[in-house]
């Protein structure tokens, strides 16, 4: 068996384990990578999956979802959670995006390969063990050390046109203040693109970055997942809260065109317009000489930006999103 869940789902209450992927190497020869998971089983209701940690530099959902299996009591809850606060075990342990065992990012790996590196085992493991048993899953995302962003839900609506609705449903009751949802050309590999095609229901969220946490960004972490529940029905209801729908373009992305020093001239969650300057790109080596403005392409919100001044070419240094509504988003 080069992967298994060990995790009690069929008693109430609240029970630990792990999903163990088979890991043999030079420190230990028949050694496992041994990623936490939590069961709260209560009474009649779905089973949902939580999730954060794909990417190991985003703590904000690992702590929201560590508060949530302290605060929680499984007898409360309508149904049974699953609880996986660090995905990819490894790169959360590095404070790393990618694994420091093969450099592999967990987003990119679905629906992964049970003989694969080892981060392709971990995507394989989750989507034959885990999604299987969940009918629905949230999972938590933010900007990590390279962006920041303005608390968002974010997703990406199934093809299926009622999977699409309730998607949308559940993205607008996360109670952050704007929706995005991604376009069908978003990268593929992700948990998202494998919940899709394994026919569940999946949010997600993009909040804060920066390289850190702070009380806020996990609070609105936390707040998503709560009012996952809460909307799915494992929860008490809760009072619904306004939300700004947005899309998310191609158009969207401004990338630096080359290397150098970024100096941005917009702040995070700025309205801009079609041609406004984005900042001034500096040739690092010769400062003297004239540095290049770089514009927005498109009017909108900017929900996120790049953290490292010192750009390469392709880097995100900023990204919009613009309005929209459920008819649109739905057509
Ligand atoms: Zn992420």
């Amino acid at each position: 068996m080069s992967a298994l869940l060990d995790l009690d789902l069929d008693r109430p209450g609240m029970h630990h384990g792990a999903l163990r992927v088979a890991h043999s190497d030079d420190r230990s020869a028949y050694g496992e990578i041994v990623i936490p998971v939590a069961a709260l089983v209560g009474g009649r209701g779905p089973t949902v999956l939580l999730s954060a940690g794909i990417h190991g530099d985003e703590a904000e959902g690992p702590l929201a979802l560590i508060r949530l299996i302290h605060a929680l009591d499984p007898a409360s809850v309508a149904g049974t959670i699953i609880v996986s606060p660090m995905m990819n075990h490894p790169a959360v342990k590095a404070s790393r995006r990618t694994s420091p065992l093969d450099s592999g990012n967990l987003a990119r790996m679905f629906p992964g390969d049970a003989r694969g590196t080892v981060t392709q085992r971990i995507a394989a493991a989750i989507a034959t063990l885990l999604l299987p048993r969940v009918e629905a899953v949230l999972d938590i995302h933010g900007g990590g050390r390279t962006l920041e962003y303005i608390p968002c839900a974010w997703g990406r609506l199934n093809p299926e046109p009622e999977l699409a609705r309730r998607t949308l449903a559940a993205l607008m009751a996360l109670g952050q203040e704007r929706t995005v949802v991604v376009s069908a050309t978003a990268h593929g590999g992700t948990l998202t693109s494998e919940s899709i095609a394994q026919g569940k229901l999946i949010a997600g969220t993009e909040i804060g970055g920066a390289g850190g946490v702070r009380p806020d960004t996990v609070a609105a972490a936390e707040r998503a997942a709560r009012r996952f529940l809460a909307h799915l029905g494992l929860l008490p209801a809760e009072a619904p809260m306004p939300t700004r729908l947005m899309r998310l373009r191609p158009a969207h992305f401004v990338r630096a065109p080359g290397r150098g020093l970024f100096d941005p001239a917009f702040t995070l969650g700025d309205t801009v317009r079609a041609g406004d300057a984005a900042g001034t790109l500096h040739d690092a080596d010769r400062p003297w000489r004239a540095g290049e403005t770089l514009r927005f392409q498109s009017d909108g919100l900017v929900v996120a930006r790049g953290v490292p001044a010192m750009v390469e070419p392709g880097d995100v240094v900023a990204h919009l999103a613009e309005d929209t509504d459920e008819a649109a988003l739905l057509a």
